[in-house]
């Protein structure tokens, strides 16, 4: 992805920035903070690198079998739409 256009927009230039990223599997998630990626100066579309992605997927499963634990939890509040206020 590194040097490309932005695949939404057609954009080209990519901003090194970090993030967060929002990891789920089976129901679980894993927030995990000031990862790397590029973002598109246009449209805001965000681009992790491949190897960036399999560390935080093998964290989340280190973590999903108790070989470590996370830095911190914190407690999220959940909505379904359908309920929301007109
Ligand atoms: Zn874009």
């Amino acid at each position: 992805m590194m040097g490309d256009n932005c695949v939404f927009c057609g954009n080209q230039q990519l901003d090194s920035k970090t993030t967060r990223y929002i990891y789920q599997k089976h129901q679980q998630l894993l927030i995990v903070e000031k990862v790397p990626c590029l973002e598109c100066a246009f449209c805001g579309e965000q681009y992790f690198d491949v190897v960036v992605v399999q560390k935080i997927e093998d964290d989340y499963n280190a973590i999903a079998s108790c070989q470590k634990q996370p830095a911190r939890f914190v407690q999220v509040g959940i909505e379904d739409f359908s309920t929301l206020a007109p």
